[in-house]
């Protein structure tokens, strides 16, 4: 077992944190072997009972689960910031140009160390990824997870209609691959599969209904993919389900509506659609910076929570601007606020950063298991330095309460708060050894 000693901040409740100021955190293998965490509080309370035993001391130091991003795509490390008039162009003219080269397993193996390393010096320690239609690139992605002992789900993109020759696939061989690929990766270490429809537009009716008997068959595998980021999609979609109620209903139709199942955007939708996701377990992942970068609209989180389905933050890289959780937290308190198209609401900073920890797992069926230091979830967790910049050690020195505190971290803070990333399943036992380090 292993000990550190910090302030602690964890959520014993949903959107409730807590900060032991002088905490303790206590690590160690649970029956099957993994590093989880044993004990978590108050050091002066916990040390007592673990005698002996080695406590790293990280004094004016943070300890912080590690980040949780419900929807990335790895192969767009290099179409963050391209510029384009909205999702549509954007896709035609950056995306799938870019995500042609991964038919290239050596290309896709650099992109995935790199992405891994970038998530990492940037506190995230979960995510739901897009690989592209190549089944070379998910085998890129999930191997070096699987090195770096880290906890990564993704899938091939399935895009069999409405895009150019290079990504677009075959129907049946697509089915074929993504069921290969579930048997190979699927519940192996720490890593899942994600059946992965790009969005309706991008499938045809066959294979959106083999995706559908898939996720029937592989009841614990993940679904992701994307609805109502944009209006000219929406409309898009209409014109090729007339008789569909709503976008969201189509994956409704084809049996792709389930727990586990993580849907990006969520913003033109209707009540409907939001009792829909809530009575078949569906979650959204919200995605302000992308949707801020390509002018799409706004999530609704007043309707969400009126109405009780699951969501929690993701960065939507390419689309989006940033890896960082803090500007992704930023962007959300933006996207509440905004109050012209929808009621604006002020999240709370604790509410904010649980959407992006604990709340996202819960989400992606997670709880218990990352996103929190409660005993029993598995210990990955961040080191934050609150003196990281000037600025910002100015305003946390001043913070009167944990909200005050957590929104100076949100409003100034990047990866330069991260000073290091923990992935306590690493195979090493003693500090600084196991650690993943930052790439700094
Ligand atoms: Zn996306």
């Amino acid at each position: 077992m292993k000990a550190w000693r910090a302030s602690l901040l964890y959520f014993p409740e949903p959107a409730q944190a807590v900060l032991e100021t002088d905490g303790l955190l206590v690590v160690g293998p649970d029956a099957g072997g993994r590093q989880v965490v044993q004990a978590v509080g108050s050091y002066s309370a916990l040390a007592p009972r673990f005698p002996g035993l080695e406590v790293t001391h990280l004094p004016g130091r943070i300890i912080a689960p590690g980040f949780v991003d419900m929807h990335i795509h790895y192969p767009q490390l290099d179409v963050i910031g391209s510029p384009a008039e909205g999702l549509l162009p954007w896709l035609e003219n950056y995306t799938f140009p870019h995500e042609k080269r991964f038919t290239d397993p050596a290309y896709s193996a650099e992109a995935a160390t790199f992405f891994i390393a970038e998530l990492l010096r940037h506190g995230v320690t979960t995510a739901l990824a897009f690989a592209t239609s190549h089944p070379e690139s998910v085998d890129a992605l999930l191997g070096e997870a699987q090195r770096r002992s880290l906890r990564l789900i993704a899938g091939k993109v399935l895009m069999d209609q409405n895009a150019p020759d290079g990504v677009r696939d075959a129907t049946e061989q697509s089915l074929i691959d993504t069921e290969a690929l579930i048997t190979r990766w699927h519940g192996v270490d720490r890593l899942g599969y994600a059946i992965t429809p790009r969005f309706v537009p991008s499938c045809s009716e066959a294979q959106l209904r083999g995706a559908g008997e898939l996720a029937a068959r592989y009841t614990d595998v993940w679904i992701q993919s994307h609805v109502a980021e944009n209006r000219d999609e929406v409309a898009w979609v209409r014109e090729l389900y007339p008789q569909a109620r709503s976008y969201l209903s189509v994956y409704e139709q084809f049996g792709l509506l389930r727990p586990r199942a993580v849907y990006a955007h969520c913003i033109h939708i209707d009540d409907e659609d939001r009792a829909l996701m809530r009575g078949t377990g569906t979650a959204a992942a919200v995605s302000p910076t992308s949707n801020l970068f390509l002018g799409s609209g706004f999530f609704d989180y007043a309707a969400a929570d009126r109405t009780g389905f699951l969501y929690g933050l993701a960065s939507d890289v390419g689309g989006g601007t940033s890896f960082s959780p803090f500007h992704t937290m930023l962007a959300a308190y933006y996207v509440g606020r905004e109050g012209q198209t929808k009621t604006g609401v002020s999240l709370k900073p604790q509410q904010l950063w649980w959407q992006h920890t604990a709340g996202a797992a819960r989400a992606l069926g997670l709880e218990g298991v990352a996103g929190n230091l409660l005993p029993g979830c598995e210990a990955d967790f961040v080191v934050l330095n609150p003196q990281a910049t000037p600025l910002l050690a100015r305003k946390t020195a001043q913070a009167g309460s944990l909200d005050e505190l957590l929104f100076a971290l949100i409003v100034l803070g990047d990866d330069r708060v991260i000073e290091r990333t923990v992935i306590s399943q690493a195979a090493s036992t003693t500090w600084p050894d196991h650690e993943e380090v930052s790439a700094k």
